[in-house]
This record gives structure tokens, sequence and C-alpha cells, in this order.
């Protein structure tokens, strides 16, 4: 037995100065047929396991941002429980690091491990949805390979919808664990609120049901700061409401080169932005040259114009407005902002970004003078830059769940974004650094969307989890005491 483990050691040494030969000094186009001495346990795994060596891997791990890029060693695809907890204990046997990826969307690759050479537990091909509309209240148990796209298209089909947002190719995997906030979100909460129970395999490899009252402190934490720190979530069953039989999509565009319009539309938001129909969910897009409003009424057209009533009535005068009455899964598309295809059939949609978020608080809109900074920089930084406000309150602001998603107080959330079909450049990403640290004091924002993960953020502990940091902490040592499941931004074992 002992010289079992003495010979796993050696094995193990002997593939990582390969490897580590390989990347400093192969060409990339010849692959190492090496393999890590773990694919042996890995034989046990039913679904596809794709090393390096597979010419089908490097198109693999392209997810949604290309800004940044790592290699794992090994993509496993687990197609059920039993591959996922085998994967685990292969990895602790091998003690080698195991990183979770669902929809592959997260802003700095962290579901690639965030460093490279760590192994890949992907679970896309667990992706069952099963609606149970019997029961009370009504539920869906969803597969958290699953993306809000198929979700989406499945539960309206069947006259119902989880909350959630809207980008069809973002993971629930990834998407449930950070809070997952979107245009059904003031009336129905975030989709973290939404999570009813939900299996999970820990660092031990066991698989766990985890609900309000089996592993209540997990239920906690993972409903907000879960994303890839406590183990692997296969499968959440959700409470599900009534997808309404008609949504109004609505479209409003305002003046961008007049300063004095954009102030009174930030105003008119402030003002009345927490007070709009619940039922209401709305983006404001600053872009260099246009202004945009985009917002989802759940419900009839003539209920969504007198909705929209008061905001409007303070808002500058319109360039165009549109009031469309569609079915709610045409809504959602209109929103969404691509076409029924993508909807349907949701892919990676590869593109280089970069992204700052600042929550802003009730009470503590705008001014004048940020406003101005705002727009100053988008006028003049070297790349684009997208600005775009989600409106919070409603259902967003009330923790009825106990859940570690702590942004509750917001007024907005303000997303800056720069993407391009091009690399950004390192002068780009800087004045984007730059830019947010100096605006994050100047409007005293102290908190950032988790959802949104920025490397670059300081103090990103506080700012994503606020006062209750060190109690993440407490239960990652209760459930992860020696770090299994780890990458650059995660909960530690200790601070
Ligand atoms: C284009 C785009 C649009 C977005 N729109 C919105 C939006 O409208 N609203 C919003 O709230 N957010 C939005 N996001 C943010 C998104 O919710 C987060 O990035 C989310 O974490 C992505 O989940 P994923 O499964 O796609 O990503 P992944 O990259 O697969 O995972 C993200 C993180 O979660 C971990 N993780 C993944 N799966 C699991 C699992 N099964 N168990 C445990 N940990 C896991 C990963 O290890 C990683 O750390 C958007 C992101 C992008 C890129």
């Amino acid at each position: 037995m002992k010289l079992i483990k003495q010979l796993d050691i050696v094995l193990l040494l002997l593939w990582c100065i390969l490897s580590f030969n390989f990347i400093e000094n192969v060409n990339s186009s010849l692959i190492s047929p090496i393999l890590p001495p773990y694919h042996i346990c890995l034989r046990s795994i039913e679904g596809p396991v794709i090393y390096p060596s597979d010419s089908r891997f490097q198109s693999l791990i392209i997810d949604d941002n290309i800004r940044v890029n790592y290699t794992p060693s090994v993509l496993v695809y687990a197609v059920n429980n039993e591959d996922v907890k085998n994967a685990v204990k292969c990895a602790v046997k091998w003690k080698t690091d195991i990183v979770p990826r669902s929809g592959g969307h997260s802003y700095e690759k962290y579901s690639l491990g965030g460093r490279d050479n760590v192994i890949v537990l992907d679970v896309t091909l667990i992706n069952d949805i099963t609606i149970n509309s019997n029961s009370e209240p009504k539920t869906a148990k969803i597969g958290a390979g699953n993306r809000l796209g198929n979700i989406y298209v499945k539960l309206s089909e069947a006259g119902f919808l989880i909350p959630a947002g809207t980008c069809p190719s973002v993971g629930i995997g990834g998407h449930a664990l950070v809070g997952g906030i979107g245009y059904c979100s003031r009336t129905y909460g975030i989709t973290c609120d939404n999570v009813i129970s939900m299996e999970m395999v820990n660092a031990k490899g066991e698989l766990l049901h985890i609900d309000s009252t089996s592993h209540p402190k997990l239920f906690f934490a993972l409903r907000g700061a879960g994303g890839g720190s406590y183990g692997i979530v296969t499968s959440y069953v959700f409470h599900i409401h009534p997808a309404p039989p008609q949504a109004t999509y609505m479209r409003f565009a305002f003046n961008r080169t007049n300063l004095a319009q954009v102030h009174q539309l930030i105003f008119a938001l402030n003002e009345v932005g927490p007070l709009i129909d619940n039922k209401i969910g709305l983006k404001l897009r600053l872009f260099k040259t246009s202004l945009i409003a985009t917002v989802l009424y759940l419900g009839p057209r003539t209920e969504a114009k007198n909705a929209m009533k008061d905001f409007l009535s303070k808002a500058p005068e319109r360039i165009s407005s549109e009031y469309n009455q569609l079915t709610f899964l045409e809504a959602i598309i209109a929103v969404a902002d691509v076409s029924e295809y993508d909807m349907y059939h949701p892919s990676h949609h590869p593109i280089f970004f970069k992204l700052k978020s600042f929550y802003v608080n009730q009470g503590e809109g705008l001014n004048q003078a940020a406003i101005n900074d705002l727009v100053d920089f988008s006028n003049r930084a070297s790349c684009e830059v997208l600005t775009t406000f989600d409106l919070y309150g409603g259902k967003i602001n009330i923790d009825r769940h106990n859940t570690s998603f702590v942004h509750r107080n917001a007024l907005y959330c303000i997303r800056m974004q720069m993407e391009s079909y091009e690399a950004l450049s390192p002068q780009c990403i800087d004045e984007m650094d730059n830019f947010g640290r100096r605006f994050q004091y100047k409007i005293n924002s102290t908190s950032s969307y988790q959802g949104f993960i920025d490397r670059s953020l300081d103090n990103w502990q506080s700012r994503y989890y606020g006062n209750i940091f060190g109690k993440l902490v407490e239960i990652k040592n209760e459930y992860d005491p020696n770090n299994l499941f780890n990458f650059p931004q995660s909960i530690p074992i200790s601070y």
C-alpha cells in the first residue's frame, strides 16, 4: 500500500516536470501525448474526459470572455452525480485542484481555474429539467448544466418562469450561486431567492442534499457566495412562477449628446426608480453615442403604459418610443436583444471584455458631478465603454430567504463594460481600472456584484460580501477545510 502511494507521488512529480517543460519549451502545435497520472482513476467517469492532446480540447476552453485564458490539465464532462463524486475523489487522491464549470461565463475565467493545470469538472451534460406543477409551491428540478435560454424556453412552454438574467448562454450552475438578476427580479426576487433545495458534491466526494433544514449554513452560503467555493452543485429545485400570457417590451431612446438631458434622465431614475411598479424590469444603457432604456412589463401594453407614466413624465423628451405586446418568451428574446435561434440554441459568443460594477444605494443616486465624470470617461476612453444601470428595488431588495446575497438596499447597480472583437489593449484595461477606483470613492459606492467578478477590485471580500464575509469563511472551514475548491477570489479558509 505504502509502495503504491510512493509510486503515485513519483508519477505525479514526473508529470509535473514533463508538463512544465511542455508548456515552456514545446511549440503549441506539437501536442504532448503524456497524460496526467490521475488519468487512470478518471477512467471510471462515464462522460467524456478530454485531455489537451485531444483535437477538440482547444475549442472547448474558449468560453465567453477571451480576454483571459487558462489551460486546464483535463476537461471532465460529468453525466451524473456519480461522475462528479468520482472526479472529486480522484482530485483529492492526487492532490490536484478541481474546478466546476457550468456556462463558462465567469468574467475572469474562474471556471477554468483562474490559473493553469486544474481538473475542470464540467456539468453541461447534467441538463434535465423536470417540472412539478402539482406541488405547492410549483417547482422545477433543473440540472446545473442548463443555460438560461434552455430554461426560459422549457419553462415558458409549460407556462412558467424563474427570475434570471437574460443572456441565453449564461449557465444556471454559476448564475444561481452568485445571485442572478434579471428583468423579472423586481417581481419575483433574484434567482437564488427562488432556490428551494440543491444537490452538491462536497470535498469528500459525497452527495449532499441541501435545503433550509438540511445543511442550513451551507444553504445560506451557497445562495450568493456559492460559485466555486464550497463544492460542485449538480441540480437545483426552484420555485417556479406563472409566465404571464402577455408581456410588454418597451424601448425608449433619449438624446445622448445633450448633457442636461442625460442628467435629467438619471435624476428621473433616482427619484422615481424606487417607486416604479414591481412588474417592471428596467435597464438604462449609456453608449458613446446613444442612450436607451429597455423595459419589460409582466402584463399587457395598456397596463405597461400606465406603469411607465410617472418615470416618463420626469424623463427628458424621447427620440423614439416603442411599446410591443408579446408572449413572455418573445419579450425575453426582445430584452435580451438576441435572435430566437440563440434563445433556443444558446452558445458562446467569444469576445474580449472587462467589467466594473458599482452599487448605488437607495437615496444616494448619482449627482451631477458623478454623471459628468461617467459621461466624460465614456467620451474619452481609448476603448468603447458601455455603462448599464440595472434598476433594483421591489422583491430584489427583500431578503426573505436568509441568503448570502447582501446587496439588498441598492437603487441600481452600475456596470461598466469594455468589450471588443479585438484584444483590449493594456492601456484600455488600465484606464478602466483607474477610473473604477476613482469613481467608487467619488460616489461612495462600497459594494460590487460578485456575479460580475473582477480580479482587480480592491477589498473584494467586503465589496462582494459585506459583513458576512467572516461567517462565509467559517462555513468554508466546516465544509472544505483543505480548500479543495479554490480560485483567486474564492471564499478562503482564513483571512
Ligand atoms: C454575457 C454575460 C451576461 C451576463 N448577464 C447577467 C445578468 O443579466 N444577470 C446576472 O445576475 N449576471 C449576469 N452575468 C454574470 C453571470 O451570472 C455570472 O458570471 C455567473 O457566475 C455565470 O455562471 P456560469 O455557470 O455561466 O459561469 P461559469 O464560468 O461556469 O462559473 C462561474 C463561477 O461559478 C463556479 N461554478 C460554475 N458552476 C458551478 C457549479 N455547478 N457548482 C459550484 N460552482 C460552480 C465556477 O467555478 C466559477 O467560479 C452575465 C455574464 C456574462 C458573461
